[in-house]
C-alpha cells in the first residue's frame, strides 16, 4: 500500500485526543480506534476526527442494532454510490443527494447504510461479506470501484482521500481473515439487502422479511405507480424533497400545456400534451424502476403472520416440486 498511510497509534493515544476535543462515541459499540481514526497527528488531524467522531454519531442508534455479538467496528466512511442513467436523467445533484451511503467496515462484513447528506441513515440497508468482492479498489480519479462476484459492479465517489486509502488495507487484512479462519458465508446475491426494521437478510428478489414480516415495494409496483403518475414511486420511496421538486415541474408541464391550449394557436399544446405522455411518465417510470432495484423501500412494518407466511413452504414451492421430480 501507500507509503504514506500513518502508523497505526495505539488506542489508548486515539482516546485521549478524542477526550481532549471533547468527543464521546458509544461505550457499547467495539470501536478498533486505531482503524477508526486512522489519521490522529499532523497536519489537519483535529478536523478529521471530529469530522468522522460526528458522522459515527449520526449512525451509533442504528449500527447497534445491527451489529452481531462480537462484531468490531473497524473503519465509518461516507460516500455516493454513482449511476449514470440517474445522473443523466435526474440531474448530478438529486442523484447524489440520493445515494448517500455510509460504509460500515467491521471484522465480518461491510454495512451500507442509505443515509442523508449528514450521514443520518434513512431506510434502505446492505450487507456484503468481504469474500464477495473480486476487486476494491480506488482509481485515478478518485472513485472506488467494487466488482463483486455475482458480477455486479458498484462505483462510489465523494470518499476523502484518507478513506481511499484506508480502507482497502482494512479489506485486505479482513480477507485474510477469512482465509485464514475459511469462512464462506453462503449468500443469494453479492450484496445482500438487510430488513429496514430488524436488520436481517431479506435474500434476493423477496419483498417480506421472514423474521419480522415487514415488507417492501417491489421495483415494479414503484415504477407503474411512476408511470400512472410522475413522483408517485418517489413519495413511496420516502424521498419526498426529490418527489416534490419532479410535481413542481411536472404540474408547471401541464400549466404550460393548457395555457397554449387555450391561446391562439392549440395546437401547439397538444405537441406538449403528447411530450409529457411519451416522454415524462415512461422517464419516471424507469427512473424510479432503477432506484428501487438498488435496495429495499419499506411499505408496511413488522406484521407476524406475514412473517409467517414468508417462512412457511409453500414459498419455497417451486424449489420443492423439482426436488419431489427428481426423486424415483
Ligand atoms: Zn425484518
Amino acid at each position: 500500500m501507500s507509503e504514506d498511510v500513518e502508523v497505526p497509534a495505539p488506542a489508548e493515544v486515539v482516546q485521549s485526543q478524542l477526550t481532549k476535543f471533547k468527543l464521546s462515541l458509544d461505550a457499547e459499540i467495539p470501536y478498533r480506534l486505531v482503524t477508526v481514526f486512522a489519521k490522529i497527528s499532523g497536519w489537519g488531524a483535529k478536523g478529521e476526527i471530529k469530522r468522522r467522531a460526528k458522522l459515527i454519531k449520526q449512525i451509533e442508534p442504528t449500527l447497534k442494532k445491527m451489529l452481531l455479538p462480537k462484531e468490531e467496528v473497524l473503519y465509518v466512511a461516507k460516500g455516493t454510490q454513482s449511476s449514470t442513467t440517474e445522473a443523466l436523467f435526474m440531474g448530478a445533484y438529486w442523484a447524489a443527494v440520493l445515494n448517500q451511503t455510509v460504509f460500515v467496515l467491521t471484522n465480518l462484513r461491510i454495512l451500507m447504510l442509505r443515509s442523508k447528506s449528514n450521514g443520518k441513515p434513512t431506510h434502505t440497508f446492505w450487507v456484503l461479506y468481504y469474500s464477495e468482492i473480486d476487486l476494491f479498489q480506488p482509481n485515478w480519479s478518485g472513485a472506488m470501484k467494487l466488482k463483486l462476484k455475482d458480477g455486479k459492479n458498484l462505483t462510489f465517489t465523494g470518499f476523502p482521500k484518507l478513506d481511499r486509502k484506508a480502507m482497502p488495507t482494512i479489506f485486505q487484512e479482513a480477507l485474510d481473515n477469512y482465509r485464514k479462519l475459511g469462512f464462506h458465508p453462503t449468500v443469494s446475491q453479492s450484496r445482500e439487502n438487510l430488513c429496514s426494521h430488524c436488520f436481517q437478510v431479506v435474500p434476493k428478489d423477496r419483498y417480506v422479511c421472514r423474521s419480522c414480516g415487514s415488507d417492501f415495494w417491489t421495483p415494479k409496483q414503484l415504477a407503474l405507480r411512476s408511470l400512472i403518475f410522475p413522483s408517485w414511486g418517489d413519495i413511496c420511496m420516502k424521498h419526498y424533497q426529490f418527489a416534490a421538486v419532479e410535481l413542481i415541474g411536472y404540474l408547471v408541464s401541464w400549466f404550460w400545456a393548457i395555457s397554449i391550449l387555450t391561446g391562439p394557436n392549440p395546437e401547439e399544446g397538444w405537441f406538449v400534451l403528447a411530450m409529457i405522455f411519451i416522454f415524462a411518465h415512461p422517464v419516471d417510470g424507469m427512473l424510479t424502476y432503477s432506484v428501487a432495484k438498488k435496495g429495499l423501500s419499506p411499505r408496511h412494518g413488522p406484521d407476524e403472520a406475514r412473517a409467517l407466511a414468508e417462512q412457511s413452504p409453500e414459498t419455497d414451492e417451486e424449489d420443492e416440486e423439482l426436488l419431489e421430480a427428481e426423486e424415483p
